[in-house]
């Protein structure tokens, strides 16, 4: 299915019911469109499973508290709700996307207690992420935005308003013919992409930037595990960016980008070698076991 967004056929679960894709609408003076109340989730269901859902749908409540916000439902209701999407749809193999924002309501300035908490959990087929540059590697940019200090903003929470600079940053990217760009962090150090974390390999030793300010994607978690599990060492740390030059191997874990080799960031190269194309297909059959 192709077009835009809010012009496709198909049922998205709104506040408790399913509603028709095209009349899945919010009003202009919706709070979150103004002052950024909204935390959302993606998710993949492989087979009919969605990958790890009551962990997102856990997440989805955390990062909603974060942001002053009780989403009014459970977890158990969270995840029944987008299984109840995909068969409305008819999906196996399906993105899954559940946003909580604040609603329209008694307030429309900063403020906005009284204002519902509304969940919405659409779905589409998406492939890969990156496209080609799953098998290839691929290339970032530097991006000129830093992750922020977790002091200025819950960093831990997949929140709209920390996409921001990702949307920004991609851009930029994207016009000097680059997939995605890496973002340092607010002291200098190696964060992650726009969308997903970054893994490097030097000497049979996987690094990985200590997530402090940054979400801990559960592909990052999941990609952590199956390494220990073969007995790769796995040291997350902060990274300077100078070490960049040093590192043989690099790739992307996202549950968007899955685990996406990179082949280039700015000047640096780095080769899909054999540990990136192992770990890539070792995620591959996980999600689907
Ligand atoms: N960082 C950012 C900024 C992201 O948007 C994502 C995708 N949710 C990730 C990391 C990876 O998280 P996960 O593995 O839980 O999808």
């Amino acid at each position: 299915m192709t077009g835009s967004y809010e012009d496709r056929d198909g049922w998205i679960w709104m506040d408790g019911k399913m509603v028709e894709w095209r009349k899945a609408q919010v009003h202009v003076l919706t709070h979150a469109l103004h002052y950024a109340s909204s935390v959302f989730e993606g998710e993949r269901c492989y087979n009919g499973r969605i990958f790890k859902g009551v962990e997102h749908a856990m997440r989805l409540r955390r990062s909603a508290e974060l942001l002053d916000m009780e989403i009014p439902w459970s977890v158990q209701e969270i995840e029944a709700a987008k299984y109840e999407m995909l068969r409305v749809n008819g999906w196996r193999d399906a993105y899954v996307r559940a946003v909580a924002f604040r609603g329209a309501g008694d307030e429309m300035g900063v403020s906005a207690a009284g204002n519902p908490v509304r969940l919405a959990i659409a779905g589409w087929e998406w492939g890969a992420y990156y496209g080609e540059a799953k098998m290839k590697g691929a290339k970032l940019d530097i991006s000129k935005w830093r992750r922020p200090d977790p002091a200025t903003i819950p960093s831990e929470a997949k929140a709209a308003g920390l996409y921001m600079i990702c949307t920004m940053s991609k851009h930029a990217a994207q016009a000097k013919g680059c997939s995605d760009a890496l973002m340092m962090d607010y002291r200098g150090y190696v964060a992650e992409a726009t969308g997903a974390n970054i893994f490097f390999v030097k000497e049979g030793a996987v690094h990985t930037p200590l997530a402090d300010c940054f979400l801990n994607g559960l592909t990052r978690q999941t990609v952590i595990g199956l390494l220990r599990q073969k007995g790769i060492p796995v040291h997350e740390r902060h990274i300077l960016p100078t070490e960049l030059a040093e590192f043989e191997q690099c790739w992307l874990t996202g549950t968007a980008a899955e685990v996406t080799p990179v082949g280039q960031i700015g000047a640096f190269q780095f080769e899909v070698g054999a540990l990136a194309r192992d770990i890539a297909q070792t995620y591959e059959a996980h999600v689907r076991a």
